[in-house]
């Protein structure tokens, strides 16, 4: 971090910075130009904060040099993560597909969809059981009824499952869930995300509906501050002006999110257009981009779904999808 003084400050103000800096564990560097003075940090500033130093009387500017987020920072882990779930790997070479419905619904419902999602090469299923919706009035999941209809339908199939959580008092229900997903609109929920820190399993942390790449590392840094190294990131799209579709997905998250960090990238192209017909094209860039995986919600009966029937595929849409992704896989390998 640099911060660039204000013509004019006195020799005591800057050695009044510079103790309150070294006090912090910091080496200072002062670079004295005809026209400017600048405070060069060195050592980790990631507590320092670059708002505050900025607002004091006799500094110009402070620019981050080196990003505040470390364990998430490719910089510190040039090689890729890769996360074992059961059998699956995610990230590295490997292209990993999570499919499933919005939410569980009946024991019936979450079974078949298993059934083809894994017939047609997905090896994780996911399903919504505590389900964050804009109405309180709308379909809310069927909670821990929800979670042991997942594990019914990984005990038929084989898949691991990869399930919402919305509260961290509900932890204790997501014991036998393979991958804890954090929503969208979580994202920034710092204390659910510090007590997914504390545990020992991988978590697929969704990009917020208006966040930055950085603010999505840095939540992801909060976890992995705790300990718990087994962040996937996800990109499912972000406001923007356009109504047309239910997000904008941006796939520059791909190149952008696997530049700045070693974690697995994957583009949910659901939630990102909210319409089936969209989700084949978003998927097929997505993979073109160098995504890691996809999640890609199936319903065995869109049209009377309770949750996000209008971007659910057919099982027979996501198998036409998965032999599109493979042939594209192949081009870019
Ligand atoms: C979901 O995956 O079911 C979901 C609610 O997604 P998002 O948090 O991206 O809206
Ligand atoms: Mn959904």
């Amino acid at each position: 971090m640099i911060a660039v003084l204000k013509r004019g400050t006195t020799d005591k103000e800057m050695q009044s910075l510079i103790n309150w800096f070294e006090d912090q564990g910091l080496k200072v560097h002062v670079s004295k130009g005809e026209y400017e003075t600048i405070i060069g940090l060195i050592g980790d500033t990631s507590r320092i904060d670059a708002d505050l130093v900025e607002s004091l009387d006799m500094v110009e500017t402070v620019k981050r040099i080196s990003e505040p987020f470390k364990k998430a920072n490719r910089k510190f882990h040039p090689d890729d993560t890769v996360i074992k779930v059961g059998d699956t790997l995610i990230g590295g070479k490997n292209l990993t597909v999570i499919a499933g419905p919005c939410s569980v619904e009946s024991e019936e419902q979450i079974v078949e969809v298993a059934k083809a999602v894994k017939d047609a090469g997905a090896t994780l299923l996911r399903g919504g059981a505590f389900k964050p919706r804009t109405s309180p009035y709308d379909f809310q999941g069927l909670h821990e009824e929800g979670i042991k209809l997942l594990l019914t339908a990984k005990k038929e199939t084989g898949l691991p499952i990869v399930t919402e959580i919305m509260n961290a008092n509900h932890i204790p229900l997501f014991e036998e869930v393979d991958v804890i997903q954090v929503g969208a609109r979580n994202m920034q929920n710092f204390e659910l995300l510090k007590e997914l820190g504390k545990l020992n399993k991988p978590v697929l942390l969704k990009r917020g509906l208006a966040n930055t790449f950085k603010e999505l590392l840095m939540s992801a840094e909060y976890i992995m501050a705790g300990g718990n190294e087994q962040v996937i990131l996800c990109e499912r799209g972000i406001r923007t002006f356009e109504t047309y579709t239910r997000n904008t997905l941006d796939i520059s998250a791909v190149p952008v999110l696997k530049e700045l960090s070693h974690l697995p990238v994957i583009i949910d192209p659901s939630h990102a257009t909210g319409m089936s017909r969209l989700v084949k094209p978003m998927a097929f860039a997505a993979v073109a981009a160098g995504a890691d995986g996809l999640m890609i919600e199936v319903h065995n009966n869109p049209s009377k779904a309770l949750c996000d029937g209008a971007q659910s595929l057919t099982p027979a849409q996501f198998a036409d999808v998965m032999q599109g992704v493979e042939k594209i896989r192949k081009v870019i390998e």
